[in-house]
């Protein structure tokens, strides 16, 4: 089939929720895409912050095709080896206490969120439920996740969301303080804004937060779906601030393309919150998935993946300030890490990404004026060079 004809088939039968970029893509090698017709493109987007290994790490695709042939899905009812060797890798990789495996980003943040809810309820009773969230947030898509999102364009339609929700500025403290009352039980943000537009916690806002949350017994949930998982610079983000949350979420990079998501709480959250029957899912956590995420962590662990981050970034870094020098459109640079964001002026930034695309450069954007690059960890100064090469010549014209 052509790549036309498989386009146009699929927006018969896709439900059109996506506006979605020409490519039909085929097969991954490396840190590189190819299309149906062969053309080959530098992946900068990773599916949106998924493939942190890039397609077909050594080891990888081996650990899932053992699990595949022993062992795919049991249920919660009973125990793997997988999901313990998955979980304690992750406690391990956090420093935190207890795992819940979901299936995506926004089943962790439900599962965060109940658990807050849940902790309040044990300790204050019926009337402490709460949540602070912030402006230009993203948690994502379903009812719970979506009444955290502070983004009215996503929210509107769908309204009444879940209840007990308020918001306030992201990197303001005096905005949250003015959101607290009598009924908080919680605060949830990113550590580093993503969809909202690569956005990092000051370090001052994410410690006053974090002091905020102690002084009147508030669950800090801390959303790593996108920052986490060594993007930064960091396992997760907040180890980089020396601030810890009561709950994190992770999905995205933690299985490298299964679906897979957890909530980890520490201690005070894991024993004082969500008991049996309180909770579940029926894949969350199955064989399969748990051998991607063990095998995920044990490659960032061998492969010495986080401190590869924090070398490559420093050159993307500079190259990206170059860029910056030269092109008027740039207004500015915001990110960390491999989490990088191009403020773009006097154009639309989506008229960058296709130009890109069609120089065989994969780019995103977030937030209304920003081209994102969220490549995956493993580049390399040449992926680097190439990327400067590749959008030069789409932002020249
Ligand atoms: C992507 C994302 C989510 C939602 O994850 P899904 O797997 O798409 O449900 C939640 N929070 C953040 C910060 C994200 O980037």
């Amino acid at each position: 089939m052509t790549e036309n004809k498989i386009r146009e088939d699929a927006e018969q039968v896709i439900l059109h929720t996506y506006n979605r970029y020409p490519l039909v893509l085929d097969r991954g090698e490396g840190v590189y895409l190819y299309d149906m017709e062969g053309k080959k493109y530098l992946d900068f987007a990773a599916g949106i912050a998924v493939q942190a290994l890039g397609y077909h790490y050594p080891g990888y695709d081996e650990a899932l095709k053992g699990q595949i042939d022993k062992l795919m899905h049991i249920s919660n009812l009973y125990y793997s080896q997988p999901m313990e060797e998955a979980a304690r890798r992750v406690i391990r990789a956090s420093g935190m206490s207890k795992v819940f495996f979901t299936n995506s980003g926004t089943e962790a943040i439900e599962g965060a969120l109940k658990a807050a809810r849940r902790y309040s309820y044990n300790q204050y009773g019926e009337n402490r439920y709460e949540i602070i969230a912030m402006n230009h947030s993203f948690h994502g898509r379903s009812m719970g996740a979506l009444a955290v999102t502070g983004n009215e364009k996503y929210q509107i339609p769908f309204r009444p969301l879940v209840e007990g929700v308020r918001f306030a500025d992201y990197n303001n403290l005096e905005s949250v303080k003015a959101q607290i009352n009598e009924k908080t039980c919680a605060i949830i943000l990113e550590t580093v804004q993503g969809e909202g537009g690569i956005y990092p916690a000051e370090p001052a806002f994410l410690e006053g937060v974090r002091k905020l949350c102690d002084e009147r017994d508030l669950l800090l949930i801390l959303d790593e779906i996108q920052c986490g998982m060594g993007r930064t610079g960091e396992m997760f983000a907040w180890q980089g601030y020396g601030v810890k949350p009561d709950i994190m979420t992770c999905a995205k990079a933690l299985g490298c393309g299964v679906p897979v998501g957890a909530f980890v709480l520490n201690e005070k959250a894991a024993a004082n919150s969500l008991a049996p029957g309180d909770h579940g899912t029926t894949y969350g956590g199955n064989p399969f998935v748990c051998a991607a995420v063990a095998a995920v962590l044990d490659i960032f662990e061998k492969d010495a993946i986080v401190e590869h981050v924090r070398e490559i970034s420093a050159y993307l870094e500079k190259r990206l300030d170059e860029l910056k020098e030269k092109y008027s459109c740039i207004a500015g640079r915001r990110g960390k890490g491999l989490m990088q964001g191009l403020v773009i002026q006097g154009r639309p930034v989506g008229e960058i990404v296709l130009k890109s695309l069609e120089e065989g450069l994969i780019v995103i954007t977030a937030g209304s004026d920003v081209l994102r690059m969220v490549p995956p960890l493993v580049i390399e100064r040449e992926h680097v060079d190439e990327l400067i090469e590749k959008l030069s010549r789409a932002l020249a014209d």
